[in-house]
């Protein structure tokens, strides 16, 4: 545990196409998470098979896989104390009716399957996930100024 974890993040075609792009990467950079990459990409359906290959025998999968495929998604990384359990947190659970207000899906959802972000489960589907979506070079290891007033130098 460190302040450089890193996790993935995927603002989904219904972030997109509901205009909160804006809204998620400010409750993420609100929360004091780094961004150290960011783009817009199309999910085809073989990456989509790969990034959701624990759920391709669902009976949801194939409307999953038309929806992932459908728009652009943006895929961010972004940095900070244990950022794979603090980003999921602030989504809220995957079924957004039970989400709490003040969480992403919890604001924005009140669905299941269309609830805005993707976010990395354990540090090691973030580590698989964030080289799934980024090469080295896109991702930036700069120095944030504002880090001594996010984290003391002990933590
Ligand atoms: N999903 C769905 N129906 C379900 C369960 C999941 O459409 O009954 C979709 C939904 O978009 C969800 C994604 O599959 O976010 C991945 O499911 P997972 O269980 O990994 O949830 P997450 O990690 O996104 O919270
Ligand atoms: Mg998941």
């Amino acid at each position: 545990m460190a302040i450089n974890d890193r996790t993935l993040i995927l603002i989904k075609p219904d972030g997109i196409q509901r205009l909160l792009v804006g809204e998620v990467i400010s409750s993420l950079e609100k929360k004091g998470l780094k961004i150290v990459g960011m783009k817009m990409i199309h999910v085809d359906k073989a990456l989509a098979k790969e990034h959701y290959s624990h759920l391709v025998s669902k009976p949801f999968y194939p409307d999953l896989e038309k929806f992932i495929t459908s728009y652009p998604v943006v895929a961010m990384v972004v940095e900070g104390k244990e950022a794979v359990d603090v980003v999921r947190l602030l989504c809220g659970p995957t079924n957004a009716t039970k989400a709490e207000g003040g969480t992403i899906r919890g604001d924005f959802s009140n669905s299941t399957s269309r609830n805005i972000i993707h976010a990395s489960d354990t540090e090691e589907s973030a580590e698989k996930e964030i080289k799934r979506f980024f090469k080295s070079s896109e991702l930036f290891d700069y120095k944030l100024v504002a880090q001594d007033f996010l984290y003391a130098s002990d933590e």
